[in-house]
């Protein structure tokens, strides 16, 4: 992952309804963060939340920069510790810590990490400060922007959480270097759907032989439009759903594979390409092609596998609360989408054809 532009500084600013959250793009920047963190904090001391996998690889690194005192918990690697239990273990921990109001709390990790940590940043004393420092790339482009935080419960996924915007989000691209392949294309699966939804140009970059080397300004592109989406519509009632391209049958690919068959990134994969097939059928451009033969230059799944009737009673009942018809994004044409309510009968006759 060598940048091209290695030492330049990419800013973006976004202002939320719990102030202005800046993010910051730099190759090497977690080297820097104390130094970047305290040019906007001042703390008596920090928490550090990470996870069992971050923790060996940069915790230190991270730790060792500040001149003041920092405390840390550990919480195991994996969704299935997304769970209140988990947020208890961190607000003990803080404070046992002595961690007051005016403190610091740092989350270092993927999307996991980055939604416990600021649920309980959120919450723990009614708020702290929060500083984002994602490691996946699915955390860099999607979760640590955009200030939803959370966990799961039995019942279902992120049911529990808070909007609370990270004053800080800190993005390195050089630490995705230690991200297994797979865990890195599921990422590039979010990439791809910025790109169809808002900005052909992405898509140009993705399709370079060599572009992990231009991750950097790929990040940059893709939070570009996060932000730009969660500044007009911060708590998800309306435009902000067009980040859901490919998630609607993606989500239901996700749950007939019992979260287990499919990670989201691949199952996000197959659901832009069916998606597309459906948005051609509905009389729009047909892009199912280009879009196929990226996802594969990427290593991505592009075949949705499932039985139609069944693809179509799990999108329904994931979708209930809409009642009889289901927003599905439609790219018009690549770099531009548009909200599209379909009713559920149209979608049942148009499902059965993909
Ligand atoms: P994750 O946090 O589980 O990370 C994936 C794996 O990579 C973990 O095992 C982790 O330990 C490991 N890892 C992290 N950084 C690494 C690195 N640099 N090198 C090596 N290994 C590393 O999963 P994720 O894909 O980052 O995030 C998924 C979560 O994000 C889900 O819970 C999802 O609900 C949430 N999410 C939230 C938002 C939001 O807006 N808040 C948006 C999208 C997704
Ligand atoms: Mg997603």
């Amino acid at each position: 992952y060598h940048q091209r532009s290695a030492s330049v500084v990419q800013t973006l600013s976004l202002t939320g309804t719990n102030g202005v959250s800046d993010i910051h793009i730099e190759t090497g920047l977690l080297g820097r963060a104390a130094a970047a963190m305290l040019d906007v904090f001042s703390p008596s001391r920090a928490h550090i939340v990470t996870d069992s996998t971050v923790a060996p690889l940069y915790l230190e690194a991270l730790e060792r920069q500040f001149s003041f005192p920092v405390s840390h918990t550990v919480i195991p690697a994996g969704e299935e510790y997304k769970r209140l239990a988990t947020v208890e273990t961190v607000y003990h921990d803080m404070l046992a810590a002595g961690m007051t109001r005016k403190d610091l709390v740092i989350a270092l990790g993927g999307g996991v990490v980055g939604d416990i940590t600021g649920f309980a940043a959120a919450t723990f004393l009614r708020g702290l400060a929060l500083c984002q420092i994602p490691t996946t790339l699915l955390a860099q482009v999607d979760s640590s922007v955009g200030g939803k935080t959370g966990v799961d419960l039995a019942e279902g996924k992120n049911l529990v959480g808070a909007f609370y915007q990270p004053r800080l989000v800190l993005i390195d691209p050089a630490v995705l270097v230690t991200l297994p392949d797979a865990t890195f294309a599921d990422g590039m699966a979010e990439v791809v759907k910025y790109g169809y939804i808002a900005n052909k140009g992405i898509l140009d970059l993705v399709a370079l032989p060599d572009y992990k080397a231009r991750i950097g300004d790929i990040i940059y592109e893709c939070v570009k439009i996060k932000r730009d989406v969660v500044a007009i519509d911060e708590h998800d009632t309306g435009l902000r759903m067009i980040l859901n391209f490919g998630h609607t049958i993606g989500h239901a690919a996700e749950k007939l594979g019992h979260y287990t068959d499919l990670t989201h990134g691949r199952a996000v994969a197959i659901g832009m390409v069916a998606a597309m097939r459906l948005s051609a059928l509905l009389g729009n451009q047909d892009l199912t092609a280009p879009l196929t033969k990226l996802l594969q230059h990427i290593g991505l799944p592009t075949a949705l596998t499932y039985d139609r009737e069944a693809i179509y009673t799990a999108l329904l009942s994931d979708k209930k609360k809409f009642g009889a018809t289901v927003n599905f994004i439609l790219v018009r044409e690549a770099g531009r989408a548009e909200i599209t309510p379909i009713d559920a009968e149209t979608l049942h006759e148009y499902i059965l054809k993909l």
